[in-house]
């Protein structure tokens, strides 16, 4: 009989790895292996944890000690690299490692009877090896897509690229010949590869799997994003997990996926908030990335029009390398004339200045697309009463219910909360209610009355509910079916639509002037992003303009000005120097503590606590202040914030720190964010 002691990571708030007792009374099965899940007894439950490592001896008294259910034996393990890079992420964003570790890896890998894993082993077994690659018809490169090209295929160690690439530069393009150098190579020698290609949203940009697919026939795709059905993540990541999979493209979470051959990492749009996660492991799905390459020795490829300005800083140091694409790559397209009008001089009610509505109407009669880009959604913002001042406040929020006329309700954005449109103001009873601002459905309502012939398409949150139906939107406007498209920045993600020559920008200001110091490099790359959509075809003969038209109370605005001449590098080095100014990320360090309570009173004395707990020269704590939007469904919400000129300082500083704010086993609810995004 012999016996062993796993150290097993289970989903727990508890931030260690648990003892289990493994016994093997015939000494037939095989020993447990470090990166095999196990199934094991927790509290009165049953449940799955992995193996850290394995050992012979525990200080854990033998009458404590409990015994291992079963190991999952029939799963290969996950490597000692995959378990490695969940520690780091573990320790750099404060989190228990279990909470790393179980939750990035499929459901139905954790359920007790592993039916479903055998079930799905069996069709990845029957899934057959890559053995030769027919890459369909490439385009052909040309001379800056090239160097990329080459440059990137010259590395095959460590080396992060900034590929810095306006819209339609080809971008794609390069990725894709980048990753057949690498798989064809893999083939000839027999040597696995895979390669992990991450964009913000999937759903947003189908386009890009289909050409991958396309591209690559003989090679097995897998995909992974939040939206899969669990049988169907399962099978994606055992795909990869199982080395069959030569290319995975997915959204942040990917970053952990297992990948025993990985040998090169495109981060696409990686300016993109998106590589946020927001809640849980807040972790940035880019950084993991360069930090995964970095263990792995593997090159890695951060694309943008519109680079992160950290990205950019670590550019400008040398520290990546930065390649470029600086014109379009289709023959003859070029990037679109950006214009700006003054709304101080053009009035417009209902929303559209005359010159983008002359705009509009000249597309219309040449058959070419309109995108009309403004990211609110519903009708109005708010709906007030002018007789008495009462104001559709949400009840549970700091914030207002906007009206949602289609649907005849007013929702909260924050809280979902919703009521029926009163027909009459609730203080005073006058009828007359008026909509202040204006959404996208207002803006589809005018465009209607304006072009009652013209084919018009709202996209966003609301008109897109249905699972599929953003699917069914875009591929119309594709067809052609669509004459003026509206919507959020759902519109303005990767697509490349093909009789698109003209974008509008309704009402893009209120950025400028947010409390958030990235609101400005956010609109920026927003802006770029939606012009980008236009001219990206071709130009026929006879020389028809693409352009952008951004209506702007302040059309001296410098980021305007940077925009008019496509000039993102301008634009991010003022902004470095701003940052810089002001002593603001990345040149220091920055974790928020956020704490939640019903009286915002008791969120701030638990942040105060927090404050004082741990003194360190080195380190700034600021006073703890309510969030911008203090309530939301009914709770009082502030943070702590915490600055320091070294991350490693910082560092050193949260870990302790974390630890007594656990052991404070206040009834307070906090979370900690490492290099927070939303301040
Ligand atoms: P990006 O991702 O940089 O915005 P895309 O990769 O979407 O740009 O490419 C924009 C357009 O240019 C696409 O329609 C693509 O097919 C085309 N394109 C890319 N490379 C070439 C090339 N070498 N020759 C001709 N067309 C190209
Ligand atoms: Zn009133
Ligand atoms: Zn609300």
């Amino acid at each position: 009989m012999s016996c062993q002691i796993l150290k097993i990571a289970l989903d727990t708030p508890l931030d260690t790895a648990f003892d289990y007792r493994w016994v093997n009374p015939s000494d037939t099965e095989d020993l447990p292996k470090v990166g095999q899940f196990a199934l094991v007894p927790f509290g009165r439950r049953e449940v799955i944890g992995l193996i850290l490592s394995v050992h012979t001896s525990t200080d854990v008294p033998a009458d404590k000690l409990r015994d291992v259910i079963a190991v999952r034996s029939q799963l290969s393990p996950l490597s000692a690299a995959w378990i490695e890079l969940c520690r780091f992420a573990a320790e750099y964003y404060q989190r228990p490692v279990g909470e790393v570790v179980i939750p990035s890896c499929p459901k139905n890998l954790r359920v007790i009877k592993p039916t479903a894993l055998d079930k799905a082993l069996k069709k990845i077994a029957a899934m057959a090896p890559a053995t030769s690659l027919s890459a369909a018809s490439p385009l052909e490169l040309n001379t800056e897509q090239q160097q990329v090209v080459e440059a990137l295929s010259a590395e095959t160690g460590f080396k992060t690229s900034l590929l810095f690439g306006v819209t339609g530069s080809g971008k794609t393009e390069v990725y894709l010949q980048s990753a057949d150098r690498i798989l064809r190579r893999s083939i000839q020698t027999g040597e696995p590869a895979q390669i992990l290609i991450m964009v913000p949203e999937i759903n947003l940009t189908p386009q890009l799997e289909t050409n991958i697919r396309n591209r690559f026939p003989d090679l097995h795709i897998a995909t992974m994003h939040s939206q899969l059905a669990e049988g169907e993540r399962m099978q994606q990541w055992l795909a990869a997990h199982s080395g069959k999979a030569s290319i995975v493209l997915g959204t942040r979470l990917s970053v952990l996926a297992s990948m025993p051959y990985l040998k090169l990492i495109v981060v696409d749009e990686e300016h993109d908030p998106s590589y946020k996660q927001q809640d849980g492991l807040r972790y940035s799905a880019r950084d993991l990335a360069v930090w995964r390459a970095r263990q792995l020795d593997i090159p890695i490829v951060l694309g943008s029009a519109t680079p992160s300005v950290e990205s950019w800083q670590h550019a400008a140091t040398g520290r990546y390398r930065k390649l470029a694409l600086t014109h379009r790559a289709a023959i003859n397209a070029s990037l679109p004339a950006v214009g700006l009008i003054d709304m101080e001089r053009n009035k417009a009610p209902d929303g559209l200045s005359a010159p983008l509505i002359a705009a509009i109407k000249l597309r219309l009669e040449k058959g070419e697309q309109s995108l009309l880009f403004l990211n609110r959604r519903g009708y109005a913002p708010v709906i007030n009463c002018d007789a008495c001042g009462w104001i559709s406040n949400c009840r549970r929020c700091t914030a207002f219910m906007v009206l949602h006329k289609p649907e005849r309700r007013l929702r909260c954005h924050h809280c979902s909360a919703e009521t029926r449109i009163p027909s009459a103001c609730p203080t005073c009873g006058n009828v007359d209610l008026q909509p202040l601002g204006r959404g996208t459905q207002k803006i589809e309502e005018t465009l209607q009355q304006l072009f009652p012939a013209a084919r018009i398409l709202r996209i966003d949150a609301d008109s897109t509910r249905k699972k599929g139906s953003a699917q069914i939107a875009f591929d119309s406007v594709h067809r052609g079916d669509v004459d003026i498209l509206l919507g959020t920045q759902m519109v303005a993600k990767g697509h490349d639509f093909q009789r698109l020559t003209l974008v509008g920008v309704i009402n893009p200001d209120t950025a400028l002037f947010s409390q958030d110091y990235r609101a400005g490099e956010r609109l920026f790359a927003q802006l770029m992003q939606v012009a980008g959509r236009a001219g990206r075809a071709a130009k026929k003969a006879e020389g028809n303009a693409s352009e952008v038209l951004i209506q702007t109370r302040y059309p001296a605005h410098p980021l305007y000005r940077a925009l008019l001449q496509h000039d993102y590098p301008g634009f991010a080095e003022t902004t470095l120097k701003e940052r810089r100014d002001a002593g603001l990320p990345p040149f220091i360090f920055q974790a928020l503590l956020r704490a939640e309570a019903r009286e915002l009173q008791k969120a701030l004395d638990f942040l105060e606590l927090a404050r004082h707990l741990l003194a360190d020269d080195s380190i700034t704590l600021n006073d703890p202040v309510p969030m911008n939007i203090v309530r939301v469904a009914g709770v009082e919400r502030a943070q702590l914030l915490i600055e320091c000129a070294s991350r490693a300082q910082l560092q050193a500083f949260l870990k302790p720190w974390v630890e007594s704010l656990r052991k404070m086993k206040s009834r307070i609810r906090w979370s900690l964010e490492v290099d927070p995004v939303d301040i």
